[in-house]
């Protein structure tokens, strides 16, 4: 019901307030792209200079396994406003040697680490035996206790093996941690808000079948909310189908201003502060490319 009732003039008119907030100096950040991705890595300066102008200026690169941290890791060495994390995905836990652990300590502990992850469980394509998944998935747990990094969460139908193996760790001490691209589901919600984690939201908030999603985040705090893209996966409408980019996570931003009633630069300020409170990393800014 939302997309459908977004004329042209209304996208119009919501374009022009995000290049307002950019021109205020008040930014949005894509919490979780996988930025260093060759699809997306050719054209990087063109994807930053294109999320600048609607004010989309700092950005976390997400790791899926060893040999990608280190290009998340490089990227982000690169950019002033890039961020890396470094996990294992859990489709490919299985490609895991505990050899690498040494390599994760290292790389957690440069400056622009901020997280542990991708990491998780994935039974949906289980491209990775589930027993291999849980056991990845506990490891990298510890070490975002060890390290002292909040930890990035990916789900998809292991919600009660999911919370099984995270709870009595993220129980017992953690540095905050986000489930990504939230799929609505309620029991993960549950836990996930009872842990004190924040939930982040991508494209598909914006689908016109996506009423449960858009349901389950009225029930989300806006203090524990973040916004993302996955690009290149997962673009938004009005681009569904394309390959996704990083200053498309204002479509999702505004989709939340939307179901929450709350006006953009507003949500903003709230991002800006819920990042802020979850990583220890610089404020937004603008960098001329
Ligand atoms: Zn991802």
């Amino acid at each position: 019901m939302l997309i459908k009732k977004r004329s042209g003039e209304e996208l119009s008119s919501f374009l022009n307030v995000a290049k307002r907030c950019a021109e205020e100096g008040v930014f949005l950040t894509d919490t979780h792209a996988h930025l260093h991705f060759p699809e997306m890595v050719r054209d990087i300066d063109d994807h930053l200079k294109e999320a600048s102008k609607v004010g989309v200026e700092r950005f976390i690169t997400v790791g899926i396994n060893k040999k990608d941290s280190s290009k998340a890791l490089k990227l982000a060495e690169e950019y002033e406003n890039i961020f890396a994390s470094a996990g294992i995905h859990p489709h490919d836990a299985s490609e895991f040697n505990h050899s690498d652990i040494d390599f994760f300590i290292h790389t957690f502990r440069k400056e622009k680490a901020v997280a542990v992850g991708e990491i998780g469980l994935d039974y949906f394509r289980n491209h990775s035996p589930k027993d291999i998944q849980k056991d990845v998935f506990a490891l990298f747990l510890d070490l975002s206790v060890s390290e002292k990094l909040p930890f990035i969460i990916h789900n998809r139908e292991a919600t009660k093996d999911l919370i099984a193996v995270a709870d009595p760790i993220v129980g017992k001490k953690n540095h905050g941690g986000i489930v990504h691209c939230f799929n609505g589901d309620k029991e993960l919600m549950k836990w996930a808000l009872d842990a004190g984690l924040f939930i982040s939201f991508a494209g598909n908030l914006t689908y016109k079948k996506a009423d449960e999603l858009r349901d389950a985040l009225k029930y989300i705090p806006l203090d524990r909310l973040l916004v993302e893209t996955d690009c290149p996966y997962l673009s938004p409408m009005p681009f569904r189908g394309k390959q996704n980019v990083p200053a498309n996570v204002i479509f999702t931003a505004y989709t939340v201003c939307k179901v929450k009633d709350i006006d953009y630069k507003n949500l903003l300020f709230t991002l800006e502060n819920n990042i802020n409170n979850l990583y220890n990393i610089a404020h937004a800014k603008h960098i001329d490319y």
